[in-house]
Order: structure tokens, then C-alpha cells, then sequence
């Protein structure tokens, strides 16, 4: 990308009322910022960034007095590219029907599967980059996508290809996971799906890595009764770990496997955290679960799991950023870090979490490796500099 100097000066004289709680997530929020090549140049008190760098020096300065200047949200886990909602399933949700009771009647996820493989790329790919679109608008400045609505090769391939297509596009980042074993295919047991994944998808899928065709970095597998047990799980994440691919699975989602409660229950993130567990947060946007949003995920992760909005945002950002193995380079406004922030209109940062479905007002700017990427032209609090 071309080079792009960027600087965040907020002029209040004090640090932002909210910089302690900020802090102690260990996510230091600056009076100024600014980034050079896209990778955040120096960040400090104003003066100081003022001495050290003339005004000039910036392609744009935007004036942040009285806003919040947030590291990037990193939106861990996620299924964007898909035909074939299921909107009219939600009512049978609704009324009590469970993801395997819609599953086994011929619904869920095969549904989507079907009208996926039938789509075209272009189709695929306008609905990524629409739903990307509003991710960003909602603050994300890297998100992870996942395959896993062909499970055949071809289907799999084709949308490893548009999220490939998308990720060279640039704006937000992505973070490509293979998700071949997303369910087992109709006609196939696992073992047979397993062996079909181990033996055809992975050197195939390897070798069009080793051409650059695609860029993965991340394997998945649906690890639940009735999709993928223990036994063929671990026969498909080895294979892809060999391979180089980043372990990232589907684990005790919808129930723990050999637990007996019949329905859904919310992770236990409160346990997990004060033992001590990293926990990172992701939409797992899907047609089965439709949000693009990761300020709604923190404010359901704070109200429904017992997190503080301390963690909450951690878990949306550095640890999000760990969870893809890309701590070192997002996740937090650190000096030689990617320059991926968000610009909220409100002195507290926890208004993000606080004003649920708030963000469309809120969020000011979106800016990744420096650039500005969304603008919001809509936001109250308009910048005056253009
Ligand atoms: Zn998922």
C-alpha cells in the first residue's frame, strides 16, 4: 500500500477520563498517535509528538477532543460468505425448535449449503464485501473468515478464492480459515467426510498455498455430536497443523458432547476468566446467527456472561488478536503495531458497550494500517476538518 502518515491528536489537555480503566486492560489509549507506513509511528502526550514530528509531516490530522480513540476490533470467529439465509428458520427457533431438531429436518446449515454451491463467485463476493462493509462500519479492523458451506472441494475452494479476492482488495483484514468440516455432507458419514478432507482437500488446499493462489491461516472443524467426534476431529487438525494452518475449532457449541442438557447454554466465560482462560469474543456471524457487530457482542458478553467491560474489550481486541496469532501485530495501540483504530464521538470509551446498537452514532472513523476506511457522514458530532 502506498505510505500513509496518520495522526490522532486529541487536544484535551488531560488523559481521556477513561485511560485508567482502558489501562488496566493493558489497551493504553494516547492523547496522540501517529502512523507511519501503516504501522503506528510514535504515541504520546501532544507536546511531545508535536516536537517530534512537524504538522506537516501528516497526510491528515483529525481532532479528537472530547472522542475516544480505540484500538481496532478484532472479530475472532465468523462465516461470511454464504447464499441463503435462513431468516425463516428464526420463527421455529423461536418456538422452541433446537439447531439439531431444524438439522435433522432438513434445514440449518444444508439448506445453506445448497444454494452456496449453486451460487456464483460474483454473487459470493458481493455478499462478502457488503457484510464486511458493515462489520467495518461497526468498528472491525480484522476479522476472521471461514469456508464451510460447500463442504465438497470445489465449493470449498471457491470461497477460500473470494475471501482470498477480498483480502487483497484491502481495508479490513482477514484472517482465511478453512472450514471444510463445518458439517458432515449428506451421503457421507464423518469418517468417509474425514477421510475425503485428509486425503482430497488438504493437499489440494496445500498446494494452491504453495502456488499463492490462496493465503489460509487458520483450520476448523465442527466438533459435536452427530458432526465430527474426537476421533475424526483430531485426524483432520493434525493433518492441517502439519500443513502450517493455526488450530481454531468449533468446540461445545451448542452442547457439551456426552453432556445431557437438551438445550443451549451460554459459555461460561465468568469461570473461564477468573480461572484464569483467555478469553477472545467473536460475532460467529452466520445465517444461523446474523451479526456483524462486535460493540452488540461486548455489550451481550457483558450483560449475558458476566464480563466487565474491561474484559469485554480485551476480548475484542488483543485477545481477539492472540486468538488469530496476531497479537504482535493488532489488537492493541502499541508503537510498531498496525495502525487499526476507531474513533468513537463520546469522552468515555465504554459508551461503545454501554449504548447497545449505538455504534451506527458512535463510531466517527474506522481507520486501518492508517488509512481511513469508513467515515461516518451520518455521526452527530461531524469532524470539521474534511
Ligand atoms: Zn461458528
Amino acid at each position: 500500500p502506498p505510505e500513509s502518515r496518520f495522526w490522532l491528536p486529541l487536544r484535551a489537555p488531560q488523559p481521556l477520563p477513561a485511560a485508567d480503566s482502558t489501562q488496566s486492560s493493558g489497551l493504553p489509549l494516547a492523547p496522540e498517535a501517529g502512523t507511519r507506513d501503516g504501522l503506528i509511528e510514535a504515541i504520546g502526550p501532544a507536546d511531545a509528538i508535536r516536537r517530534q514530528f512537524p504538522e506537516e509531516a501528516f497526510d491528515e490530522v483529525i481532532d479528537c477532543t472530547g472522542k475516544c480513540v480505540l484500538p481496532g476490533l478484532v472479530d475472532a470467529h465468523t462465516h461470511p460468505v454464504w447464499d441463503g439465509d435462513r431468516v425463516h428458520e428464526f420463527a421455529m427457533k423461536l418456538a422452541g425448535a433446537s439447531y439439531m431438531d431444524i438439522h435433522r429436518a432438513g434445514g440449518g446449515i444444508h439448506y445453506t449449503v445448497e444454494h452456496t454451491r449453486q451460487a456464483s463467485d460474483e454473487q459470493l463476493f458481493e455478499a462478502l464485501v457488503r457484510r464486511l462493509q458493515a462489520m467495518v462500519r461497526a468498528g472491525t479492523t480484522l476479522v476472521e473468515g471461514k469456508s464451510g458451506y460447500g463442504l465438497d472441494l470445489d465449493t470449498e475452494l471457491k470461497m477460500l478464492r473470494v475471501l482470498e479476492r477480498a483480502r487483497r482488495q484491502g481495508g479490513v483484514g482477514i484472517s482465511t480459515t478453512y472450514c471444510g468440516a463445518h458439517a458432515v455432507p449428506r451421503g457421507k458419514t464423518a469418517s468417509e467426510a474425514a477421510d475425503d478432507i485428509v486425503q482430497k482437500h488438504l493437499p489440494r488446499l496445500q498446494e494452491l498455498i504453495r502456488t499463492g493462489e490462496v493465503h489460509v491461516d487458520n483450520i476448523d472443524v465442527f466438533c459435536e455430536e452427530g458432526v465430527f467426534d474426537l476421533d475424526t476431529t483430531r485426524r483432520i487438525l493434525q493433518r492441517g497443523k502439519a500443513m502450517g494452518l493455526l488450530i481454531n475449532f468449533h468446540g461445545d457449541e451448542l452442547r457439551p458432547m456426552g453432556a445431557a442438557e437438551p438445550r443451549l447454554k451460554p459459555p461460561r466465560a465468568r469461570k473461564m476468566l477468573d480461572e484464569g482462560v483467555v478469553v477472545a469474543l467473536g460475532s460467529d456471524f452466520n445465517p444461523n446467527a446474523h451479526c456483524l457487530s462486535m460493540p452488540m457482542v461486548m455489550h451481550l458478553a457483558c450483560v449475558n456472561l458476566g464480563m466487565t467491560m474491561d474484559e469485554a474489550l480485551a476480548a475484542a481486541t488483543i485477545n481477539a488478536a492472540h486468538a488469530l496469532g496476531r497479537s504482535h501485530t493488532h489488537g492493541s495501540l502499541e508503537v510498531g503495531k498496525q495502525g487499526d483504530f476507531v474513533v468513537i464521538g463520546a469522552s468515555r470509551w465504554e459508551h461503545l458497550i454501554y449504548q447497545f446498537g449505538g455504534h451506527h452514532e458512535l463510531i466517527e472513523y474506522v481507520i486501518v494500517k492508517g488509512k481511513v476506511i469508513y467515515r461516518n457522514d451520518s455521526s452527530e458530532n461531524k469532524e470539521k476538518t474534511p
